[in-house]
């Protein structure tokens, strides 16, 4: 008998043994073509040898150094190349384990911003409805996910939680993608009203929501609308890429694509790849002085903080996607990958919207394309596909969200970067044939 406590404790997953490429490998051989980089985390595919080789160089020099003592050279350089790349003023950089902990932190680190700036009235945070930002108290109290949220209600921080920006859902007939822009913009300025301007401390969002609601990008100036309420009301953007950055849409940092850059930036599963955890939460010059000139002090902090290992990771990760110029090849691949989408599911009856940036696509799958309505949750759509899918070889991210008390099905693609035409064909004929056998 497993000892393992399993997502699902009636499940019995197949063991995987090894990784090749885009596939993954279980103890019978079966091969999974990996069509959402397990929870878009293994951009360079399984078997990277340049990473594996910078995580065994560094395990024979130092594996690990506590920072309450020590920094390490892999640290510094990760973070280092992370700010050359980094855009606005974005200047530190916070090395933890994983995306909650990147969002878990940067919650902190707004709150104590305003402390240490002498605005201690300042501790609202505004986020928004569809969305994940982790599974950690403050994190999940972020998110807007009714369905991860549920039984935790009791034990969550009051969060605000405006409309998000949901263009196949919520933009009016006859309104324009830029004018709903606009106007999905506008319900945080209204929030913050509401609230009183002096009591929030930040707006967190992700640029291009991921697990919440399949790769949904905003419409054009919804982001640049949020960068200048956030200025007007001195409120901290915070932008959680923690899915949607470090190359995934098709720029190494998502929010770029929008012309605009946040107050505080949390990046992790592509970072790492997957070859360990790490996350990292980057802040601007004026947070970071603030705190210097102040307690000298972030209230923070957990024991693998800057890993050494875990850096060495993920700046063979991140010099890899420069130095291949991999985020180039994700526009390319990223054009394949919808095309191929548009032609096998553009006319499925119940596909209703395709979209996303780069190799990070979603399909929103309804039971009536006219009225948009979504499936019967009871129905389990997205988590059946996800099943014919597996029975098929290929991985991908089922998701039933809820807009407005409705629930949603979505299935999200994020492939590894170095996905080739060819298994990109696998790819999307496993998926047509599953969505075929369940819908
Ligand atoms: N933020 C976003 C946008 C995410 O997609 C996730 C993970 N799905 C997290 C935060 C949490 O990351 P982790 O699971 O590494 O804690």
């Amino acid at each position: 008998m497993s000892h393992i406590f399993p997502r699902h404790c009636h499940s019995n997953p197949p063991v995987a043994v090894a990784g090749d490429g885009v596939y993954l490998i279980d103890s019978t051989g079966k091969r999974y073509l990996d069509g959402s980089g397990g929870a878009a985390v293994s951009c360079l595919g399984h078997s990277d040898q340049t990473v594996t080789d910078a995580i065994k160089a560094q395990l024979d020099k130092l594996a690990f150094a506590h920072t309450g003592f020590l920094t390490s050279e892999p640290a510094e350089a990760l973070a280092d190349l992370l700010i050359d790349h980094a855009p606005g003023d974005l200047d530190r950089v916070y090395l933890v384990s994983g995306g909650s902990e990147a969002t878990e932190a940067a919650i902190k680190l707004a709150r104590q911003y305003w402390v240490e700036k002498g605005e201690p009235g300042r501790s609202k945070l505004i986020a928004r409805k569809q969305s994940y930002h982790g599974n950690t108290i403050g994190a999940l109290s972020a998110g807007g996910n009714e369905w991860r949220r549920q039984q935790f209600g009791p034990l969550l921080l009051d969060v605000s939680h405006i409309a998000p920006c949901y263009d196949y859902r919520l933009r009016e007939d006859g309104e324009t993608p830029e004018a709903y822009g606009l106007r999905a913009a506008q319900a945080l300025e209204d929030e913050i009203l509401r609230l009183g301007p002096d009591t929030v401390m930040a707006f967190m969002a992700e640029p291009v929501v991921g697990a919440t609601a399949g790769a949904l990008a905003p419409a054009p100036g919804y982001f640049k609308r949020i960068r200048e309420i956030c200025d007007k009301y001195g409120v901290l953007l915070i932008l959680d890429e923690v899915m949607c950055g470090m190359g995934r849409t098709g720029s190494l940092f998502a929010c770029e694509q929008d012309g605009i850059a946040p107050d505080i930036l949390c990046i992790a599963k592509g970072l790492g790849a997957g070859y360990q955890p790490i996350g990292a939460m980057l802040c601007s010059a004026a947070i970071y002085d603030t705190i210097a000139a102040g307690s000298g002090f972030f209230q923070h902090g957990h024991t693998y903080i800057g890993h050494p290992t875990a850096a060495a990771a993920g700046l063979a990760v991140v010099q890899s996607i420069l130095d291949r110029d991999l985020v180039a090849r994700v526009q390319t691949q990223g054009a394949a990958l919808a095309e191929r989408l548009h032609d096998r599911l553009g006319q499925h009856p119940h596909v209703g919207d395709i979209r996303g940036r780069g190799l990070f696509r979603g399909v929103e799958l309804v039971q009536d394309r006219a009225t948009k309505a979504p499936f019967d949750p009871a129905k389990g759509v997205a988590a059946k596909i996800k099943k014919a899918a597996f029975a098929e070889g290929l991985i991908c991210y089922p998701m039933s969200g809820t807009i407005d008390g409705r629930q949603g099905d979505h299935i999200l693609l994020a492939p590894p970067f170095i996905i080739s035409d060819s298994e990109l064909d696998e790819l999307t004929d496993k998926l047509t044939r599953a969505i075929s056998q369940v819908i």
